[in-house]
């Protein structure tokens, strides 16, 4: 699926169950030699679950996983039934690695869609830890390349290879039996040149290096099988006692005799369907050193982002490729060494031991941060500080912001109705005569008035446009009516953006996009903020991103106002703050620095502390209820 073959995956529960006892089985050895404080690093999609697992084992680890294979689109990854426990497995990494931006952009959107993480840049939160995705180029061992074919063996190796070979050119490709690698194209567009250049008979040879894998299995087998046909029928139609097109080797290679057939090749051809990299490329370009030498490379393969002096082919275009080969076998010497000097510089600089290097380093200062990070995280210790400090006061004020605090997210926001245990813990607080309980909403005055009514509680509507404080409604902003012309642009937006919709509060326009996909969210919030930032500013308003929405109200009025005044109301010995929101910060900012403030689901730099998730938050309250 990985290399897009659609066609070729098989499901079967069996396979699924084989892999997820596989990645346990990793998980179980690597627990038993992993301690406190090491780096553990997973290489490649065989073990996509053990990130998660071995997270979940509770050690203080940094985990890093490498994808060494391409990342596909969303588009395929989500036929996957089990795409939502892959991708979990994967975010149990701090880092994620794939070779290039391609694969990298691919795994952030497919995240966002099966997930709902949001990605700012190359990071999001996942379970309250960052996790970064990025790409790091691999390379090889260019020392040990470059110097081989100055080694005895290779060098005795290419002399008689050269002797055997004289003026003829050659022509080379190594691979792998596999149907990624475009085998059959490249053997289509090597009989195509044949056949159109018969001035080249026995003055090219391909010298096909096929290493086998897998080939009792039926696809592999398959292939097997055309390969030789094919060879047969090329070699049958243009051979003579003087020359063999091809040369087929259906077996692996000594590292001495693969430098010695890099060394003498005049062209390495290598052209897959897809690769995650393909290091033949670069190993190539290695051994050449500063020796003439031409790269035919396919551009579907993650090293065509980098080597780009290499003659790019689209391995599915054989009459492109037939030209490529062509263009290879006329190109002057000195453009040769021209291009040659410049992929040296890329390979011999981005080496494997500075991929490697530059992964560690980076999952290291990962490591830091996620370190600083966790002790913001509310722990136990830190809730009974607060509780006893709960108990000692005499004045205290909390508030609590609603939707993600009090009550989780629905898709329709009429479902968050309070819920039995929250009225319970409300109608608790507001028992003690010491306590000053407000909620600070976006919400409009009806709703809260709907749930809340019947309690002697203070009420913050709109985000302060309205606060009900001893029963009665104040207003801090005007009503205002909307202009046609931003309604409008909105009403349009929201037509084009299914599972969008807009909601017209008294003194704030806010438009919903909890259930849009998130690309399309991103696009159209955009859109609305470059469509209305001129016209809200010309009219005094203030348009901001939240939770999934965006907001337009008269500047003047956020929940950091409420808090100010009601800061303002006593001589408050215990202040506790909750929200989850940003808008939510606009309050923590205004709470004295010796106050509780806590964000919900996030760690954030204005509040102190901050809970894993809302389902915390009433058994937090109901600690205050304990005796
Ligand atoms: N290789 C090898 N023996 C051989 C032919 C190739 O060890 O007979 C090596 C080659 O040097 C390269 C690797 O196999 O390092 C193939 O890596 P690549 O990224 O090109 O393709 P993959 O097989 O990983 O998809």
């Amino acid at each position: 699926m990985c290399h897009y073959f659609y066609t070729h995956i098989k499901y079967g529960i069996a396979s699924w169950e084989a892999y997820k006892e596989v990645n346990s089985l990793f998980a179980q050895v690597a627990d038993m030699h992993i301690e406190n404080g090491d780096i553990v690093w997973i290489q490649d999609y065989q073990l996509m679950l053990l990130p998660a697992l071995i997270r979940d084992g509770n050690k203080d680890v940094s985990i890093g996983y490498f994808h060494h294979i391409p990342f596909p689109s969303y588009e395929l990854f989500r036929i996957l039934p089990e795409r939502k426990e892959i991708l979990d497995g994967l975010l149990g990494a701090d880092l994620i690695g794939f070779h290039t931006a391609d694969y990298m952009r691919h795994f952030m959107s497919t995240a966002e869609r099966v997930m709902d993480t949001k990605f700012m840049l190359d990071e999001t939160r996942y379970n309250n830890r960052i996790v970064h995705v990025d790409a790091f180029p691999m390379g090889i061992n260019y020392e040990k390349y470059s110097a081989a074919p100055l080694k005895v063996a290779p060098q005795k190796l290419s002399s008689e290879w050269k002797m055997k070979f004289g003026e003829r050119k050659i022509i080379i490709s190594v691979d792998r039996l596999d149907y990624s690698k475009g085998i059959l194209h490249r053997l289509k567009a090597f009989n195509r040149f044949l056949a159109e250049h018969p001035e080249y008979h026995e003055k090219v040879s391909l010298v096909m290096i096929v290493v086998p894998s897998r080939d009792k299995v039926g696809a592999y087998a398959d292939l097997k099988m055309k390969i030789n046909e094919k060879i047969g029928m090329i070699n049958g139609k243009y051979s003579n006692l003087n020359w063999t097109p091809i040369h087929y080797f259906y077996h692996s290679f000594s590292f001495e005799r693969l430098v010695a057939f890099y060394n003498v090749a005049d062209i390495a051809l290598v052209s897959p369907l897809r690769d995650g990299m393909n290091l033949v490329a670069k190993e190539y370009i290695a051994v050449k050193r500063k020796n003439l030498g031409i790269l035919i490379l396919s551009e579907m393969a993650g090293a065509a982002q980098e080597l780009r002096d290499a003659i790019i082919v689209n391995p599915n275009d054989v009459d492109g490729m037939k030209d490529a080969i062509l263009k290879a076998l006329e190109m002057p010497a000195d453009e040769q060494l021209k291009r040659m000097k410049r992929m040296q510089k890329i390979v011999s600089s981005q080496t494997v031991q500075k991929w490697a290097t530059d992964y560690i380093d980076e999952l290291l200062s990962l490591k830091k941060q996620n370190e600083k990070n966790k002790t913001k995280l509310i722990t136990d210790v830190n809730k009974q500080i607060i509780v006893s400090e709960y108990k000692r006061s005499h004045k205290r004020l909390i508030i609590l912001d609603y939707d993600g605090t009090l009550s989780p997210f629905y898709n329709n926001p009429e479902e968050a109705a309070p819920s039995l245990q929250l009225t319970q813990i409300i109608k608790g607080l507001l028992a003690d005569k010491r306590n000053c309980i407000a909620i600070s909403s976006g919400r409009d005055q009806d709703t809260l008035s709907g749930w809340f009514g019947e309690y002697p509680i203070i009420l913050a509507a709109e985000h302060g446009a309205f606060v009900r404080d001893n029963g009665v409604w104040r207003k801090n902003l005007e009503d205002r009516s909307w202009s046609r012309e931003i309604v409008d642009i909105i009403l349009k937006v929201t037509d084009k953006t299914p599972g969008s919709f807009l909601e017209e509060k008294k003194t704030a326009l806010v438009w919903h996009f909890r259930n849009v996909d998130p690309w399309v969210a991103a696009l159209r919030e955009q859109q609305l903020f470059n469509m209305l930032g001129d016209k809200c500013a010309r009219e005094g308003l203030h348009i901001m991103k939240g939770n999934k929405i965006i907001e337009i109200k008269q500047v003047g009025c956020d929940k950091g106002y409420v808090a100010k005044q009601l800061l303002l109301k006593e001589d408050f010995d215990f202040m506790l703050a909750i929200g989850d929101d940003t808008t939510d910060e606009d309050m923590f900012r205004e709470m004295p620095k010796d106050s509780y403030t806590i964000k919900v689901g996030e760690m954030s730099d204005a509040a102190r502390f901050y809970l894993k998730n809302q389902h915390e938050v009433l058994p937090l309250l109901n600690l205050f209820l304990s005796d």
